[in-house]
């Protein structure tokens, strides 16, 4: 585990053009799986934040999730605004009545994951992730054949041909090119495989910018490339239907550009790739660069793992052996089909939901039946949600890792934990210290049911 050696430092600025306000410098973000940590960010008086020269709209898109009116967020019992103490109440009691609860969403840090882990021990819980498609994917792939991953930093220093396959990083994760290639003098040759080249990646200075194949298959794509890595020609190849001539020279000459790269790295993110069996092109990619491995340098990098969900499925795993989709009861059973939220929701196979939703925007609570108790710890925003729902629905607004809390996430190239700094500090308890004090209430709840 690595952690950064330096401490994010906090000032206070304040001149005639500006209102007062504190700045917080070498500021991680949390939101997206990049952890970008060289921010600074603005913490204004009444609590709304802000990052002027971060040229990122996905992070101004979450700060502007924040603002005054966090810092009044009030707990809720149905529709009726309570406090922490009668929520936590309700909350323990709805848990100790639920024979199969879901706790899903789970898009908290490391210390809420290892809280959650102890709380659905104590309940035979469910756990999935708000990007459990993806994990899954991922996770089968793995599983069944192994991974070859590589590093931002290997990107950076290292990979004089990037090959994205079927995704356009800007997308998602706006400061991509920027964090990891834009500072460097390398050149490099930037191949789109499956899409057109993402819109940020022509600014790059020293990098040839192209696009191959960009309507084909992405199964038919990999089944080509991946039997010409391992050798087969390309004329054995041709003139089959789903494999055009065209389509089998085209990846016999990047397979060629591979073999007299120095490094190469295969982007890709898994919540891109086509579902259901997304799993199917991860293996094929990982087994091009294995392939590629036997005379070169090459390795996969897979983008993915926001609101937290790496963080919880490394999380999980090390406490349990298994990764989520896990039902936490005696024993132990990891399913990613069985145990996916939307499964679970639309068969009526759980009867009460644990939703956790600390990041921004804030993932709203599923279309789910009014019977069903649930609990939402989530961004101040879900209140009203929560509270228009009405009946067994509890409702405890928690801090945002990084904004009103500290907290430790996984970056999207995995052996890496980033520490997070809080940008301003509105009154809010965090997801580990709700559900620490919701767990002993539930411990206590059962105590008493077992009373004579
Ligand atoms: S790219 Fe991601 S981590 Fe970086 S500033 Fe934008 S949202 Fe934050």
């Amino acid at each position: 585990m690595h952690l950064s050696p330096t401490a994010p430092s906090s000032t206070r600025l304040s001149d005639a053009a500006r209102p007062a306000a504190s700045i917080t410098r070498d500021w991680t973000c949390p939101f997206c799986a990049l952890l970008c940590d060289d921010l600074a960010i603005e913490s204004h008086e009444g609590g709304r934040l802000a990052a002027p020269a971060a040229n990122c709209p996905r992070l101004a898109q979450a700060l502007a999730c924040y603002g005054e009116a966090d810092a009044r967020g009030r707990c809720s019992v149905g529709a009726n605004d309570t406090d922490l103490d009668t929520a936590l109440t309700h909350a323990a009691q709805l848990l100790a009545k639920a024979q199969r609860p879901l706790f899903g969403s789970l898009a908290t840090d490391v210390a809420g994951a290892r809280a959650l882990y102890t709380l659905a021990a104590g309940c035979g819980a469910i756990l999935d992730h708000l990007h459990g498609d993806a994990l899954s994917a991922a996770t089968l792939a793995l599983q069944d054949r192994g991974a070859f991953f590589t590093t931002l930093s290997e990107v950076r220093t290292r990979a004089d041909l990037v090959v994205f396959f079927g995704c356009q990083p800007s997308r998602r994760y706006p400061r991509f090119f920027e964090r990891t290639l834009a500072a460097s003098p390398m050149a490099r040759d930037l191949v789109f495989v499956g899409c057109e080249p993402d819109v940020a990646a022509p600014g790059l200075a020293q990098a040839r910018v192209e696009a191959i194949l960009p309507d084909a298959d992405p199964f038919d794509t990999l089944a080509l490339w991946s039997a010409l890595s391992e050798g087969r020609a390309p004329g054995a190849l041709r003139g089959g239907a789903a494999h055009p001539a065209d389509a089998a020279g085209t990846l016999a000459a990047l397979q060629a550009r591979i073999a007299a790269a120095r490094y190469t790295v295969l982007v890709y993110e898994p919540a891109a790739l086509p579902g259901p069996h997304a799993a199917l092109l991860i293996e094929a990619l990982h087994r091009i660069v294995k392939a590629a491995n036997r005379t070169v340098r090459a390795g996969c990098l897979a983008l993915g793992g926001d609101e937290g969900a790496l963080s919880v499925n490394q999380t999980v795993t090390w406490l349990s052996g298994l990764p989520l989709r896990t039902h936490v009861a005696a024993p132990l059973d990891h399913n990613p089909h069985r145990y996916r939220t939307a499964r679970l929701l639309a068969n009526g196979e759980i009867d009460a939901l644990l939703w956790v939703a600390s990041f921004a925007p804030p993932a709203a609570l599923p279309e789910i039946s009014g019977d069903l108790p649930a609990i939402v710890l989530g961004h101040p925003a879900l209140a009203q949600a929560a509270k228009a729902r009405g009946g067994a629905t509890v409702f405890i607004p928690v801090a945002t890792p990084g904004i009103d809390c500290g907290g430790h996430l996984f970056r999207t190239d995995g052996p890496v934990v980033t520490p997070l700094a809080a940008a301003r500090r509105a009154p809010l308890p965090s997801v580990a210290t709700v559900v620490a004090q919701l767990t002993a209430r539930l411990n206590a709840e059962r105590t008493a049911q077992e009373q004579p």
